[in-house]
């Protein structure tokens, strides 16, 4: 098969285990950000014509490249890499979202970035790094509720939620950021849980989350 029949068929098959795996009671859909780090745009372009509109970018020149390639104003760009304070410019100029805030410095340099491109506040969320796994990214998780407090009194920054990369296949993880979720949901008005990937996204959905990270699985392996 053509790799962009391939990566339509795969974005068909995932949407059915969201699906399958979404409960009675979320009253939201889920929804699938194909992450396309090490995919050339040709991919990212079949999975546009298959109807996909979410992309998650970790490389912050790769991303910037990519989206001025693409150059489709509906797409919604998220940001999911580890992020340096001096790339803070770009990621605010070209990306919708950032879901690894993880402390009050980066926090404060994309704010002020965001001021200056004009555009509406960046929907950001706070990576807590809840099972201490191979990533060590984000913030522990009795630290989470002053970074949100900080995050709601920046203008140009909007906190939407929490997201985590536990090692794929602890359950416990995932639980675990599902009752922090719950917890501070009402403080905050939290509305986004971003977690799961390839291999663990049904199980994700399973202890709430919204939004749902896959890249190989909708792609296929990385290059390089
Ligand atoms: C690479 C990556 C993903 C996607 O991983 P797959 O296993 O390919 O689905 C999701 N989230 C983050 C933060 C990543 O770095």
């Amino acid at each position: 098969m053509m790799q962009a029949a391939l990566i339509q068929q795969n974005i068909a098959i995932i949407h059915t285990q969201i699906q399958s795996a979404a409960t009675r009671d979320q009253s939201c859909p889920v929804t699938l950000i194909a992450v396309s780090k090490k995919q050339p745009v040709a991919a990212v372009e079949a999975a546009y014509l298959a109807g996909q509109r979410d992309f998650g970018e970790n490389y912050v020149q790769e991303g910037v490249e990519k989206i001025a390639a693409l150059s489709k104003p509906d797409v919604v760009w998220h940001f999911i890499g580890h992020l340096q304070s001096n790339k803070s410019q770009a990621v605010a100029a070209y990306f919708s979202w950032v879901h690894s805030v993880d402390r009050i410095k980066i926090a404060n340099t994309l704010d002020a970035a965001r001021a200056d491109t004009g555009l509406p506040p960046l929907q950001v969320c706070v990576q807590v790094n809840i099972d201490d796994g191979q990533h060590k990214a984000g913030v522990q998780a009795d630290e989470v509720a002053a970074l949100c407090q900080h995050i709601t009194q920046l203008p140009h920054l909007k906190l939407r939620g929490l997201m985590a990369i536990p090692e794929p296949g602890n359950a416990d993880a995932l639980v675990a950021m599902q009752q922090l979720f719950l917890r501070l949901q009402p403080r905050f008005g939290l509305d986004v849980l971003s977690m799961g990937m390839s291999g663990d996204f049904e199980q994700a959905i399973a202890c709430g989350a919204t939004h749902v990270r896959v890249g190989t699985a909708v792609f296929g392996a990385r290059q390089g």
